[in-house]
């Protein structure tokens, strides 16, 4: 009897901690065949799901880490049942209970930078803006039509800050009046929020919020899909929102329609492209990027066996970005291997995280053929060929 109490409490417990979804499951296993895990390791959500139910406690620790938030299970599940709900739910239990696997530990880090600097990099905060250097990268004020939001790989990674230089001369090629905040801005939140610290993302919220209302923002251009996301879905929870927000790919693809950024030359590659899981299966943003590839001269585009609404995730979103995945596990490898056996000479994307994972894994896979493989941005292509 008094395991049945404990057990009770446990299911209390996570449903109080946001994870009531489970309710609705009815162990169909489709999760199971759709979880990238599942192509690496064997690895079971309906399983966890079940755990939950029942508030066992025995549910793996290093289980709990493993979600992307990639939204593959949640997109086709036939009762709708949010497993990333559940996953952060455990993971704010974890937290709580000190139960952190040591590749989560990174995750400590990430935390402790972004309460002091406003980044998870353990980065400075007065350096975030260092990257305009020599760009003629105007500061914000209110008689800009648009705020341009970074966010923080672009701002300090050394690789995503080629993709940041690629924006800042494509928008002033435009003609389009924009400017940054610069120190004044604060990390989204949205990957902190998914290791289960609330307190921390309504935090970085709350002050990214009043950073955009005292300086008179009102519409948002945002590179990564995870400040997309998370600006677009997410700060409404708690907070008015106000503002608009356009991803970059959305925004270059309308100003080609508008001629404000022509397209001069060819590029005679073979393209493939990867959907972020939070511009694509999160936000349903697939075909700006590809019309914007559809446009380049000589450009072929070819598209690898998971695409759209099934694309396969790289493995960074849910935090995992500052976690050591073990080789072996790594999507981005099996990504890789995708985009080569398609015969793609470069791989365009639109998310630092993914670029990032895709980056790791070009280094490390035993394919010969990805030593030439070119991992880019949208903004460093577009850029190239104007
Ligand atoms: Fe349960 Fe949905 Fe997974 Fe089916 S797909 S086992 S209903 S969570």
């Amino acid at each position: 009897m008094e395991n049945v109490a404990e057990y009770k409490e446990i299911v209390e417990v996570i449903k109080l901690s946001g994870g009531d979804v489970f309710k609705y499951c009815y162990q169909c296993g489709t999760c199971d065949t759709l979880c990238p895990w599942n192509r690496v390791i064997e690895f079971s959500m309906r399983r966890i799901v079940r755990q939950a139910c029942f508030g066992m406690t025995e549910i793996e620790t290093e289980d709990i880490w493993r979600c992307t938030t990639c939204g593959r299970c949640h997109y086709r599940c036939p009762r709708g049942v949010k497993l990333i709900d559940l996953t952060v739910s455990l993971r704010k239990i974890g937290s709580e209970y000190g139960v952190f696997p040591e590749h989560v530990k990174p995750v400590k880090s990430a935390n402790a930078s972004l309460v002091a600097e406003g980044n998870p990099l353990s980065e400075e905060r007065k350096k975030r803006a260092e990257w305009t250097k020599g760009l003629g990268v105007p500061e914000f004020d209110e008689e800009k039509e648009l705020l341009y939001f970074p966010g923080c790989y672009l701002c300090y990674d050394p690789r995503m800050k080629k993709v940041a230089k690629a924006t800042a001369e494509l928008l002033n090629m435009s003609g389009v009046e924009y400017g940054i905040l610069g120190e004044k801005e604060n990390c989204c939140g949205e990957s902190i929020r998914k290791t289960g610290d609330e307190e921390l993302f309504k935090q970085l919220a709350k002050e990214n919020i009043k950073a955009f209302i005292d300086s008179g923002v009102k519409r948002v251009l945002v590179s990564s899909p995870h400040c997309y996301h998370t600006f677009k879905n997410e700060y409404s929870e708690y907070f008015m929102v106000n503002f608009d927000i356009i991803h970059m790919s959305q925004f270059l693809f309308e100003l080609i329609e508008k001629g404000q950024i022509k397209i001069t030359k060819e590029y005679n590659k073979k393209v493939t492209y990867h959907d972020p899981c939070y511009l694509g299966r999160h936000n349903g943003i697939y075909d700006e990027p590809r019309e914007i590839l559809k446009k380049v001269p000589g450009l072929e585009l070819v598209e690898m066996p998971d695409n759209r609404e099934d694309s396969l995730c790289c493995g960074g979103g849910g935090g995992r970005v500052w976690m050591e995945t073990v080789k072996g596990e790594r999507f981005s490898d099996l990504r890789i291997q995708q985009a080569l056996d398609v015969g793609a000479e470069v791989i365009v994307t639109c998310c630092p995280y993914c670029i990032t994972m895709l980056e790791d894994s070009k280094k490390t896979i035993e394919d010969p053929r990805a030593e030439s493989l070119e991992i880019k941005d949208i903004t460093e292509l577009l850029r190239e060929v104007v």
